[in-house]
């Protein structure tokens, strides 16, 4: 079976080790925090959202709305997460940017085949 590691659980990590455990890869997904703590980073919850709250225009014309629609389209763990925890933003949409549920829901949602390896704090050298 195909193995494959994934470095950094970010929305990319995440999203990718998803992804790939979902056609049946085996995947090892190694998430530095919270040992190493990044400038922009809040908290050791996978796929953190490092930002205000807004994902982009929804519009297909639009490069990120295409992006997006791509997204759906192949059942985007973090789409979906997203999609499901929307809050009104002037026609775009947004999500709470930490402590609460939308940011960390796609880091919990774990899959068959996907392993995470996150050292502890102060366990990394
Ligand atoms: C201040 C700010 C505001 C922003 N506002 C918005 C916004 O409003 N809307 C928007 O859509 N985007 C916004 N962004 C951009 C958005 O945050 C990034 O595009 C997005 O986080 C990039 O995702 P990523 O997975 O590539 O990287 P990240 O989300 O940064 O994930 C990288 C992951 O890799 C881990 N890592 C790094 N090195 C290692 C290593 N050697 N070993 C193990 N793990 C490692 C990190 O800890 C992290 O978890 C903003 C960014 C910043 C900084």
């Amino acid at each position: 079976m195909a193995e494959i590691k994934v470095v950094g659980a970010g929305l990319a990590g995440a999203e990718a080790a998803w992804q790939a455990a979902q056609r049946g890869v085996q995947v090892t997904l190694c998430e530095m925090r919270p040992a190493q703590m990044t400038p922009a980073h809040r908290t050791a919850a996978m796929a953190e959202l490092v930002c205000s709250n807004s994902l982009g225009s929804d519009l297909v014309d639009r490069a990120p709305g295409l992006l997006k629609a791509e997204l759906r389209f192949l059942r985007s763990v973090i789409l979906s997460c997203a999609d499901e925890t929307a809050v009104p933003a002037g026609g775009v949409p947004a999500k709470a940017r930490r402590g609460s549920k939308p940011v960390q829901r796609a880091g919990h949602r774990r899959s068959v085949g996907l392993r995470v390896v996150c050292p502890r704090q102060g366990a990394a050298g």
